[in-house]
């Protein structure tokens, strides 16, 4: 349960899309609109004199609003679905007792790593998107429609933890009609290097909201940028489904290490649990699962030790404590939010009654994955 500190990744990435991000900002026939991942709002103010932990999403949707972005919405929102997607997967695998344990799917150095060197696994993984690539698939589905507008000229751009996500939005299997889901995808670091471009004071900005509907998240979705934050998402929304009883945070899944085994009771059920971050955990713990000397029903897996909240795409500052004190941020902003549960989120509902029948849910929602050995 070792966690090694990941090597550091400078501000600006090799073929980074900063540019293309401001000429699409300046081009008057595009609307573009932004999401934010979870765990950029613990860690980018640290780039302005906050310390890590404290959220500052606020003045980070006025920064986004001051630098010209058309709208602005949040990868939690997206993560609400993901929880609901992969939970109604985990509850059938359970029921019917196959392709357990179900393994997580919202980190693509994770998927890539597994179709490299464990192509017999992809069978167990959720076939969930990740929510980033949710996000571009609701967007440009709705947002075309709503504003009659083309794909492409709809641009996606994501603010992420994270250089793999990079990656993830140039997969083919996400994207449509020769658009991609997500068009741009910028880290933590190059979005303060933006702000500072653009002389923003970060420090003195007002408080801004995020639009709607795809600003609206639960807390539970918020969590999913640290390492055991899916897994307690997830088991909300399961035993909310399961028990039909109220609420239960599941703090027992807060992990402080490389791996967490928990045991959780649901609806009369133990569930096995592990949660594992850094791929060399990984590795060790798949060794395990393997040979059978370890059994689970479901498996969290994050490349970046502790998670997004630690991703490459971060300031650079991976102390253990740094990492703690930027997860706790994501817990305390848990607290605060109206909703704690995925399934709560209005706006989820509707969008599931509005737009996406199975078909479409299918279709916007999941994706498969191929063996690279
Ligand atoms: Fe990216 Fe790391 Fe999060 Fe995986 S754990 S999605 S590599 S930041």
């Amino acid at each position: 349960g070792q966690c090694v500190k990941i090597c550091p990744v400078g501000a600006l990435t090799p073929n980074n899309q900063v540019s293309e991000a401001w000429d699409a900002i300046h081009d008057k026939s595009k609307t573009v609109v932004v999401q934010i991942a979870p765990a950029v709002r613990v860690a980018i103010g640290e780039n302005f004199g906050y310390q890590p932990g404290e959220v500052t999403i606020g003045q980070l949707v006025t920064a986004l609003r001051m630098m010209g972005f058309d709208k602005i919405y949040d990868t939690s929102f997206a993560a609400d679905f993901t929880v609901i997607e992969e939970g109604n997967e985990f509850l059938a695998r359970l029921e019917k007792g196959e392709k357990l344990p179900q393994f997580t799917s919202c980190c693509p150095a994770w998927v890539k790593f597994a179709e490299q060197y464990y192509p017999e696994l992809l069978p167990n993984i959720s076939t969930c998107r990740s929510p980033q690539q949710m996000f571009g698939a609701l967007c440009k589905e709705k947002l075309t429609k709503e504003l009659n507008i083309s794909r492409e000229d709809l641009v996606v751009v994501s603010i992420m933890p994270c250089t793999a996500k990079k990656f993830e939005a140039s997969r083919p299997e996400f994207a449509a009609d020769g658009s991609r889901d997500v068009d741009i995808v910028l880290t933590t670091q190059e979005l303060a290097l933006m702000i500072k471009e653009r002389g923003i004071d970060f420090g003195q900005l007002d408080v801004g909201a995020f639009d709607m509907p795809f600003g609206f998240k639960s807390g539970a979705a918020v969590i999913f940028g640290t390492s055991g934050g899916v897994s307690e998402a997830v088991l909300r929304y399961a035993s909310d489904t399961i028990n039909k009883e109220k609420f239960t945070a599941y703090k027992e899944l807060r992990v402080d290490a490389g791996l967490k085994i928990a045991e959780v009771a649901v609806g009369g059920k133990t569930l096995r649990l592990a949660i594992v971050s850094g791929l060399g955990n990984a590795r060790e713990l798949i060794k395990k699962i393997r040979s059978g000397e370890e059994h689970f029903d479901l498996v969290e897996v994050m490349a970046c030790c502790g998670g997004c909240v630690n991703g490459g795409g971060q300031p650079l500052n991976n102390e253990h404590i740094t990492v703690q004190a930027r997860a706790k941020g994501l817990y305390d902003n848990d607290v605060m939010l109206q909703v704690h549960s995925s399934e709560e989120n209005p706006y989820l509902q509707k969008m599931y009654s509005d737009d996406l029948d199975a078909h479409k849910a299918h279709k916007l929602l999941h994706t498969h994955y191929t063996s690279r050995k």
